[in-house]
């Protein structure tokens, strides 16, 4: 016989415990288990006035946020309706049945105005470190380095040739994200190359494109990964170019150093990282061993001899090429800071090798950088089984950027300018930190268990 469903709606009078709803093994049980908010009204008490009526509560839109970068709702106006529906959001973020959603013209005012001014995703996402740490998933052993690109809340076709110049005090370019990107431009008196291509939406985003697609707006997301449990210990927010991404490692190696007390013993990394002056500052300024490949460009495809022909005596302070004769130098550092080794034209003139070494020059150079021993380092920890350890390490944070474009559906930013490309970065991190704490931590309950619960 066909069911029917009893028209029960209507009744005046209910018992409901929310909590009885919510499954024991939902992700949010975790994530609320390892979310400490109890100072965040302390942290943010200074941005608000002590009169006038009373604000959304900020717990309950943080809250709301972490819901949505859990679970890859992007939109604002989208993570009003399903926590309005879902009860297990509606646990997470404190609120009764009959309690009120915010509307979702209070997430833009907060996010833009006090949340920025107070800093408040920064510390939001490193008190979830800290939880990370004091749970013993941190170990600070060793750290990977990686960017990924995310495509920033600006259509291609709104971008003008750098070179042609832009009226930035046109009355319709004057948004929030163009005057961030101008008084960026004031603090710093950049002048820099000229982009190839500039937003009007969102200048600060970088006109990028991978090999064989087309190109688009867009930042780095960078991410500094303990490698032990795949924990982010850090994040920031650059334009999509490889300097700044490269830039923004040592940035993040001293924040962590200084906020947290944690230096590792190796950074891993790919070879964009293994530039001569990063190889120097880690290994010289911090102690840092580099399981990073080195940059190199010495070695020649075209059969003529490379660097690797000739041996270098640190104690002579000269090298030594195949023919026994020797490269020397007056120790005077070029611009690119390096220092140039030649060797005798009364040597070359009469050698046989000479075709191979220098064929159109009366004599051989080898440019040496100064941190050519850094360099050294890095080669001969390459030949070592850490650093095989090492590169399956690195996984780990390839892997948290599919997480993050894939499963938290973060593969276009919805904020504009820098400002805004930090907090969504942060908040995502700091969601992915929580979703791997509740994940790791939290056993699994038996199935028997489960049903009961
Ligand atoms: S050409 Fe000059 S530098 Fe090269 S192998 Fe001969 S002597 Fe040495």
């Amino acid at each position: 016989m066909m069911g029917q469903q009893g028209g029960g709606q209507d009744r005046l009078f209910y018992s409901f415990n929310l909590d009885d709803h919510v499954p024991q093994d939902h992700l949010l049980r975790g994530v609320d288990r390892f979310l400490d908010l109890s100072e965040l009204r302390q942290h943010l008490a200074p941005f608000y006035s002590h009169t006038g009526r009373p604000s959304v509560d900020p717990e309950l839109m943080i809250r709301m946020l972490l819901v949505g970068y859990c679970f890859g709702i992007r939109s604002e106006r989208r993570l009003c309706e399903e926590v309005h529906l879902n009860l297990a959001y509606r646990w997470f973020c404190r609120l009764g049945l009959e309690d009120k959603v915010p509307d979702h013209s209070s997430f833009s005012k907060n996010r833009h105005g006090r949340f920025r001014e107070s800093d408040v995703f920064r510390y939001l996402f490193e008190s979830v470190v800290q939880r990370c740490m004091a749970e013993g998933l941190v170990r600070g052993e060793g750290f990977a380095i990686d960017a990924s690109i995310i495509k920033a809340d600006a259509n291609r076709t709104r971008g003008v040739p750098g070179e042609d110049g832009v009226d930035w005090n046109d009355p319709k370019l004057a948004t929030r994200a163009v005057h961030e990107y101008l008084q960026g431009l004031d603090e710093t008196s950049q002048v820099g190359a000229i982009p190839k291509n500039i937003s009007l939406t969102d200048p600060a985003a970088r006109w990028t494109a991978a090999p064989g697609s087309p190109a688009f707006f867009a930042y780095s997301t960078n991410y500094l990964v303990d490698v032990n449990a795949g924990i982010i210990v850090d994040v920031e927010a650059t334009s999509a170019h490889r300097t700044e991404e490269i830039e923004s490692t040592k940035t993040m190696i001293e924040r962590v150093e200084e906020r947290f007390d944690l230096k590792p013993n190796r950074l891993i990394g790919d070879t964009a990282y293994g530039t001569a002056p990063m190889l120097g500052w880690l290994v010289q300024d911090k102690q840092i061993e580099p399981h990073i490949p080195v940059w190199d460009k010495t070695e020649r495809g075209d059969g003529s001899l490379g660097r690797s022909a000739f041996t270098f005596d640190a104690k002579r302070d000269r090298y030594t090429c195949p023919n026994g004769k020797y490269l020397q130098t007056t120790g005077q550092t070029t611009n690119a800071d390096t220092v140039l080794y030649r060797s005798s034209t009364y040597d070359c003139q009469n050698c046989a090798l000479k075709p191979q070494c220098c064929p159109n020059t009366p004599q051989r150079k080898i440019a040496r950088s100064i941190h050519e021993a850094a360099r050294d380092i890095a080669r001969t920890i390459a030949s070592t089984d850490t650093y095989r350890q090492s590169r399956n390490d690195r996984k780990k944070v390839e892997v948290l950027f599919a997480h993050l474009k894939r499963v938290l559906r973060l593969d276009r930013l919805r904020l504009r300018g820098r400002t805004g490309a930090r907090d969504e970065f942060l908040l995502a991190a700091t969601a992915q930190n929580l979703r791997r704490m509740a994940k790791w931590l939290i056993p699994k309950m038996p199935q028997a268990d489960l049903a009961s619960a």
